[in-house]
Parts: structure tokens; sequence; C-alpha cells
């Protein structure tokens, strides 16, 4: 299957898509976890993303796109992939389209993770990763409103809603059932 995840920051995203990944057998293309790998092994990639993810802001469609293109056309991604963090804007959601045209595929569903924003603010904080404080948290957040939340729209006719706010087991069990997976 070719999926893609959305949610606001803190949804559990990651979570959902590391153990959907593994239930499906595709790969998990998380593009935050591909910036945080290429800044801890000091590629140009890392150098140029580093300020964009302290600050919470999105790192530049250029490199991000360009990124995203080159993992897609890996050999494992060809049998399907599901995509975290990407599309996270219109602009992107459109490159995504163009990328899976040239591969000669399409989507076959975007799950949407619907949590209240406030309540998982707690789950960020005790994540504590570097860019999990609350300013650069209300950032991301504001970002998610102004960029990312236009995608359902975008999406309309592949969401899959997804109630986010249940335990971990039972929010991937309806994830599984909603894709006539479980
Ligand atoms: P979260 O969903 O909790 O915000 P991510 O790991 O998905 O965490 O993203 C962390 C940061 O990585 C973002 O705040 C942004 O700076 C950068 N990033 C991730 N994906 C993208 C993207 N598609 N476009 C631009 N920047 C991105």
């Amino acid at each position: 299957m070719r999926l893609v995840i959305v949610g606001p920051p803190g949804a559990g995203k990651g979570t959902q898509a590391e153990l959907l990944s593994e239930s499906l057998g595709i790969p998990h293309i998380s593009t935050g976890d591909l910036f945080r790998a290429n800044i801890s092994q000091g590629t140009p990639i890392g150098v140029e993303a580093k300020k964009y993810l302290d600050s919470g802001n999105l790192v530049p469609p250029e490199i991000t796109i360009s990124m995203v293109r080159d993992r897609l056309g890996e050999p494992d991604a060809a049998k399907g992939f599901l995509l975290d963090g990407f599309p996270r804007s219109v602009e992107q959601a459109e490159a995504l389209s163009g990328i899976l045209t040239d591969l000669g595929v399409s989507l076959d569903g975007v799950l949407s993770i619907v949590v209240d924003e406030d309540a998982v603010v707690d789950r960020m904080l005790a994540r504590g990763r570097a860019d999990d404080t609350e300013d650069v948290i209300r950032n991301r957040m504001r970002v998610y409103a102004d960029e990312t939340a236009p995608l359902l729209e975008f999406y309309a006719d592949d969401i899959i809603e997804i109630d986010g706010m249940g335990e971990v087991a039972d929010v991937q069990q309806q994830i599984l059932t909603k894709l006539g997976k479980a």
C-alpha cells in the first residue's frame, strides 16, 4: 500500500507509522527522521536543515522535495510506503503527485490522526526531543494550522479519519480496521 499519515505535532504519527509499517511490510519514511539523521551525520542537507528544525519552521521545499524524491526512488519503496511528515503543505502535496505520476503509482489513502492539540502538548514535553520545548512546540502548532491543515481539504476524497486520543494499541487497531487489514 502507498499511504500518507498526517496530523498535528504530537499526534503520535511516528509511533503509529512504525507499527503499521511492520504489519504491512512497507518502509516507514519520516522526513523528520531523515532530517535528524542528516543532522547527526553532518551532511550538507543536515547543515542546512538544522536551523529550521530548531525553530520549528518548515525546511525549504526544494531541499525537502528532492530528499523525498530520492527516498521514494529506492528499491524498498517500490512495493509500497508509509509517508510520515510529508507532505506538510499544499505545495509539497502537488510535488508528491508529480513524483508519484513519474513513478507510475498512486496513493491508496491518507490517514488523518485527529487529536485534541492542547492535550498532546504534554506528550511532547515528556518526549524531550531537542525541538520539544514550549516555544518551538507553539510555533510547530502554528505552522501546522497555517501550512499543513489545508492538506485535509486537498486530500478530502482520500482521507481516512483516525481518533488519535486512545491507547497506542487501540489507535493502531482502528487504523488496521479502517484499512481492511485487521
Ligand atoms: P512533529 O510531527 O512532531 O512536528 P517531525 O519529526 O515530523 O515532528 O518534524 C520535525 C521538524 O522537521 C519540523 O518541525 C520541520 O522543521 C522538519 N520537517 C519535517 N518534515 C518536513 C517537511 N515535509 N517539510 C519541511 N520541513 C519538515
